[in-house]
């Protein structure tokens, strides 16, 4: 091998999480292997395995580890319901300012899935709106202030014993993620941009959130003027995703629409096993599927890692690994097709029952025989 080709080594830091994160994340360490692709891993834990580990649920190490590498691949992590806890998956994209969240939901053939020929591209703003964690507790001095000032400013009194949470929506938060949706479609043929909202009954943060989207659009009308731009309601574009789901291609949304639509999304081509996702900014990129750690089923050798594996194919084009992460789509394509070696979800949906299914390791070892064809 000459020094023209020898492949370049990439240090990716790999976050293997919690529940069925560990084992997800040794199929797709076996699959990446097998692509061509040189990808040293430099493991960090976080999440429950790190608390018993360091006493901390999100060691410096961590991050420090993802900003001096720069990419980094994650299996979901447990965020316990209510009390105190924030998601340590919402405090990474907020520490670490990734602001896009690219939610890709393409049919592979054979899954048995509702629809054929869907191939929607999900752009989710990530640091802002209701997510943005800034929540107040019933009865505290924060719901005590803010319901003084709110009753000042606009006559309307907040229930005693209320909750809060606030829902900032930015220009700038709302410019850079329609930058992103439209650099995506640009860049990628694609030929409409759908933006999500509720601007009819928030004005002020997704009417917002719709005029500056809209205005970022025209700033693209002379390089793209064959992408076409439009808007939906989330309510009613969740009715239009089920019904024609075809006729989408990509989408924008704020934050909370955006979590909830991406789900939406996985359902229509075969479920959450199937759902990629990658979460960019300016200096980082994080890679991870969009389900979360599924611990009923940890430990069992029964999940689908396909969502990790096309988390890691993202990661691939990302760092320029184009025809390795080809390699593995297709192998998984196929892999899928025939159908003799899928998870216990797929072969549900396919045949009705999950008898013959294969298991966690089994359906990585088919793919990675696949690859070395
Ligand atoms: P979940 O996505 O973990 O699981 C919901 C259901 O989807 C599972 O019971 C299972 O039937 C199915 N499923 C999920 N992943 C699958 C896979 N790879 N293969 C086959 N089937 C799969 O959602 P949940 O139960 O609401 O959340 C569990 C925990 O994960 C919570 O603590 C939640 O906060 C966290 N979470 C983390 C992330 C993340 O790390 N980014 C995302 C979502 C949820």
């Amino acid at each position: 091998m000459t020094s023209d080709t020898v492949k370049k080594t990439h240090k990716v830091t790999l976050i293997p999480g919690d529940g069925i994160g560990p084992e997800i994340t040794e199929a797709m360490k076996a699959v990446i292997a097998a692509s061509g692709a040189q990808i040293e891993w430099e493991v960090q834990h976080a999440g429950e395995a790190a608390l018993e580990a360091t006493g901390e649920l999100l060691p410096d190490a961590v991050l420090e580890s993802i900003r001096r590498n720069k990419v980094a691949l994650k299996g979901p992590l447990t965020t316990p319901i209510g009390h105190g806890f924030r998601s340590l998956n919402v405090t990474l994209r907020k520490v670490l300012d990734l602001y896009t969240n690219i939610r890709p939901a393409q049919s592979f053939r054979g899954t048995g899935a509702r629809y054929d020929g869907v191939d929607i591209v999900l752009f989710r703003e990530n640091t802002e709106d209701l997510y943005a964690g800034i929540e107040f507790e019933k009865g505290s001095e924060g719901v005590q202030r803010i319901s003084d000032v709110v009753e000042d400013l606009t006559g309307v009194s907040i229930r005693e014993d209320a909750g809060l949470s606030l829902k900032p929506i930015s220009v700038f938060g709302t410019r850079r993620i329609m930058k992103a949706a439209m650099d995506y479609a640009v860049a990628n043929d694609r030929k409409k941009v759908t933006i999500i909202h509720k601007a009819n009954i928030m004005k002020h943060t997704d009417g917002l959130f719709l005029r500056v989207c809209r205005e970022v659009a025209a700033e693209y009308a002379e390089i793209a003027p064959e992408i076409e731009i439009d808007d939906l309601i989330v309510d009613f574009a969740c009715t239009r995703l089920v019904t024609n789901p075809e006729r989408f291609d990509v989408l924008v949304c704020p934050n909370l629409f955006g979590d909830i639509v991406s789900d939406l999304c996985a359902g229509l081509v075969g479920g959450l096993g199937l759902a990629p996702g990658a979460n960019i900014g300016e200096d980082c990129a994080l890679f991870e599927p969009v389900h979360g750690s599924a611990p009923s089923y940890a430990g069992q050798n029964l999940s689908n890692p396909t969502a990790l594996i096309l988390s890691a194919v993202m990661m691939l084009r990302h760092l320029g690994e184009q025809s390795a992460a080809e390699r593995v789509h297709k192998a998984i394509a196929e892999i899928i097709d025939e159908g003799a070696a899928i998870t216990y979800d797929l072969m549900r949906m396919r045949e009705g029952t999950t008898d013959g299914a294969s298991g966690t390791k089994e359906y990585a070892e088919a793919i990675v025989e696949r690859l070395s064809r």
